[in-house]
């Protein structure tokens, strides 16, 4: 038996073959918790963007074009978030590899685009064109769309790989929805009374929550770099000027200094980062929780 036990394990190092068997490669961390919570001790479960990266400037080492090659299902979150794996992503999903877009999974007439930031500008150039802009991709910071849509289908789609754990799978499906359900109602009591009210972000990367809750958001700057130009500056400025802002929220992936100058010009509290991508958070409610008690404290 033992024997057995170290031919096994011997096999398993040398193969890169996991005793669960279903492999599975997720982008971004917040889909890899509900992965985890769902499946962690069912299948084998990668995260691909580590702590530390960007995933709106990160590119694939060989490993990870790998990893992606030998995975049974490919988790991303599309809408051009993970632009530098789009190609590899196509070229996968066109030789018959399962590639699930979370994006993909909210109903069109709910997303917003890129640009909806300028919506305070109605002489920006892209307050017309709206609807033909590029989407805002960072759609799980909303918990309603991660409970209605995101879990659910994730769920679904592990049942059928794993039929076996089916019922597991849902009951877990079932808890997770639960208290994201729970989260939307006590973060709804906490923001009703600010309605209308806007916050600044570094980027538009919490959009979808603040929406959610009826927050305006302006982000300092639309594009996927991590620093601003200083008309981007200007603009946020003129924003804190003329509109009732909460607070300012910077990012771990990205430069504070810009928000520094906002702040020195402004007379704003000094801006406090939130975890978009929840590190070293557990669950996706607690990924919610973590950013809320952020929140709370900024906004009195
Ligand atoms: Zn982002």
């Amino acid at each position: 038996m033992k024997q057995v036990l170290i031919f096994w394990i011997l096999f398993s190092v040398v193969f890169g073959i996991s005793g669960m068997g279903m492999r599975i490669v997720v982008t971004i961390n917040p889909y890899y918790l509900v992965l985890n919570e769902l499946a962690g001790d069912l299948a084998d479960i990668h995260l691909l963007i580590g702590p530390g990266q960007n995933p709106h400037l990160f590119s694939p080492t060989i490993q990870d074009a790998r990893a992606l090659n030998q995975a049974d299902w490919i988790i991303a979150n599309g809408y051009g978030l993970e632009s530098f794996l789009m190609n590899l992503f196509e070229d996968l999903g066109s030789k018959g590899k399962q590639v699930t877009y979370a994006g993909m999974l909210i109903p069109e007439t709910q997303l917003f685009a890129k640009y909806s930031t300028d919506y305070s500008y109605p002489d920006s150039p892209h307050s017309k064109d709206h609807d033909h802009g590029p989407i805002n991709p960072h759609v799980w910071v909303d918990p309603v769309f991660m409970a209605e849509y995101i879990v659910p289908e994730f769920a679904d789609h592990l049942s059928k790989m794993i039929p076996q754990s089916a019922p597991l799978i849902l009951e877990r499906a079932k808890a997770i929805i639960e208290a994201l359900e729970e989260f939307t109602i006590v973060a709804d009591a906490f923001f009703s009374p600010y309605q209308g009210n806007t916050i600044v972000m570094s980027h538009p990367s919490f959009t979808y929550f603040f929406r959610r809750f009826g927050i305006d958001d302006a982000a300092v700057f639309l594009g996927e770099s991590t620093e601003p130009t200083i008309e981007d500056i200007r603009r946020i400025i003129r924003t804190i000027r003329e509109q009732k802002v909460l607070a300012i929220f910077g990012e771990l992936h990205i430069s504070p200094k810009s928000l520094e100058t906002i702040v020195q010009e402004t007379g704003m509290q000094s801006p406090r980062q939130l975890n978009t991508l929840g590190w070293e958070t557990e669950t996706i409610a607690e990924l919610f929780e973590t950013n809320f008690q952020i929140m709370k404290c900024q906004i009195q």
